[in-house]
């Protein structure tokens, strides 16, 4: 194999670039971006970046002119044609290639009827994050829609700004699908201890203004006056520019544990790709920073024809809130029991353990790093009931 591509310049095609020299590819790596920047860390976006604790520079993920790309930054790819082994870009370019490495990632999902609405905001991008941080220099009554991570640390952020901040999720609890309502409920408790408003259990019917954004009506009636919304309800896989490619995609480019898709010269990784994963004992697509760091390293091994290196550590992610640190390993099921095992959620400082069948599943900490690691290096995924 002498010329692969990578098709998503962030996190996860970086990572397959230094894997690619890693393990010993010498020949021509080009790295095709639909964003117009080098690959950069999207956590802060909702963070320190938001709050002006960090800059633009502070993301760069790496200086990394000795791994010798060919980068090819904002133009996005179009279509892979497998039969010519080519990937065409909306530029008009069509590049030749050996093997390609998909990485596209997910954008985040909008809300119905927001286009054409001024000051409704979604966030993924470092161009999001611009346009977002400009209209917080004020002040005034910020609606986030959906309590996930990225609602929560956005609410959190504008708190700190001095925002006046309500959050409306349609779930009972906020994170109640990754968290379970208990967990749930004690985040909730976080919004509530920093003056932020929670409107759990009604979704979101319209949202009201001529040009710019008014306020948001729920299902229930009740209208939120906001000067700005921001949207944080999910994220959906980059996937269309696969279309006609002769790739399996459901809900994301469907891959073995390795990578591996049913083309022998392409593989995928990060967040565009679907997964059995024998900890939620089914498909999955992982949208956590670190898979998309760790993972590529075995889609390169499987596109250069090596050993790939085990796949099976818990998945992991993290959150800030409110200066709170939220660490979660493993995967929770509804009817798993769980239990704090130390610490005090009043002092916000715990660790919980999520149980099936007696079996560790995952595991929370709230503000518990070092016992958090313990844990986390222990979960085994449960073998499945047949
Ligand atoms: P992405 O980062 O989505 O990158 C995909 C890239 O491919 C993008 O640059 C995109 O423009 C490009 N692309 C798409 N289509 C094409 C195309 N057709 N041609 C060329 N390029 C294309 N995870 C955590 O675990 N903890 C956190 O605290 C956390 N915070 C986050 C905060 C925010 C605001 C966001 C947005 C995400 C956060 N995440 C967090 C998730 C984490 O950042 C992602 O899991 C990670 O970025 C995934 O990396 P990726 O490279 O697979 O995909």
């Amino acid at each position: 194999m002498q010329k692969v591509a990578i098709v998503g310049a962030s996190l996860a095609g970086l990572a397959a670039a230094r894997a690619l020299r890693g393990q010993s590819f010498t020949g021509e790596i080009i790295a095709i971006g639909a964003e117009r920047h080098h690959p950069y860390d999207r956590p802060p976006l909702s963070k320190d970046f938001l709050t002006g604790a960090c800059t633009v520079d502070d993301l760069a993920l790496s200086d990394d002119e000795d791994l010798g790309i060919d980068w090819r930054l904002g133009t996005a790819a179009t279509r892979l044609d497998p039969r010519r082994r080519s990937i065409h870009l909306a530029d008009g370019q069509e590049i030749q290639v050996d093997g390609v490495i998909v990485a596209t990632g997910a954008r985040a999902r909008r809300p119905a009827h927001a286009d054409g609405l001024a000051g409704v905001h979604t966030l993924r991008t470092l161009d999001d994050a611009l346009t977002l941080r400009d209209e917080l220099r004020t002040t005034g009554r910020l609606v986030v829609i959906g309590a996930g991570f990225i609602g929560a640390e956005v609410a959190s952020s504008a708190r700190s700004l001095g925002w006046d901040v309500t959050v409306v999720e349609g779930l009972p609890t906020p994170l109640a699908g990754p968290l379970g309502p208990e967990m749930g409920a004690l985040c909730a408790q976080l919004h509530a201890d920093h003056g932020v408003r929670l409107k759990t259990g009604t979704p979101v019917s319209a949202l009201l203004g001529s040009d710019r954004i008014e306020a948001v009506e729920l299902a229930d009636g009740v209208r939120l006056p906001a000067d700005l919304v921001v949207a944080g309800i999910g994220a959906i896989p980059n996937v269309e520019w696969l279309d006609g490619s002769g790739l399996t995609v459901d809900g994301g480019v469907v891959t073995d544990a390795a990578g591996a898709t049913g083309l022998p010269t392409v593989v995928a990784t990060g967040d565009c790709a679907v997964s059995f994963s024998p900890f939620a004992g089914r498909a999955v697509r992982s949208e956590h920073w670190t898979h998309a760091l760790d993972h590529p390293a075995t889609a390169v091994a499987t596109l250069l024809g090596a050993t790939a290196p085990d796949t099976g550590k818990a998945p992991y992610f993290w959150s800030d809130q409110y200066g709170v640190r939220l660490q979660f390993a493993g995967h929770r099921e509804p009817g798993d029991t769980v239990r704090i095992v130390e610490g005090d959620p009043e002092q916000r400082s715990f660790l919980a353990v999520y149980e099936r069948g007696g079996h560790p599943v995952a595991v929370l900490g709230m503000n518990q790093p070092r016992l958090f690691t313990r844990w986390r290096r222990q979960l085994r995924a449960v073998p499945q009931e047949a």
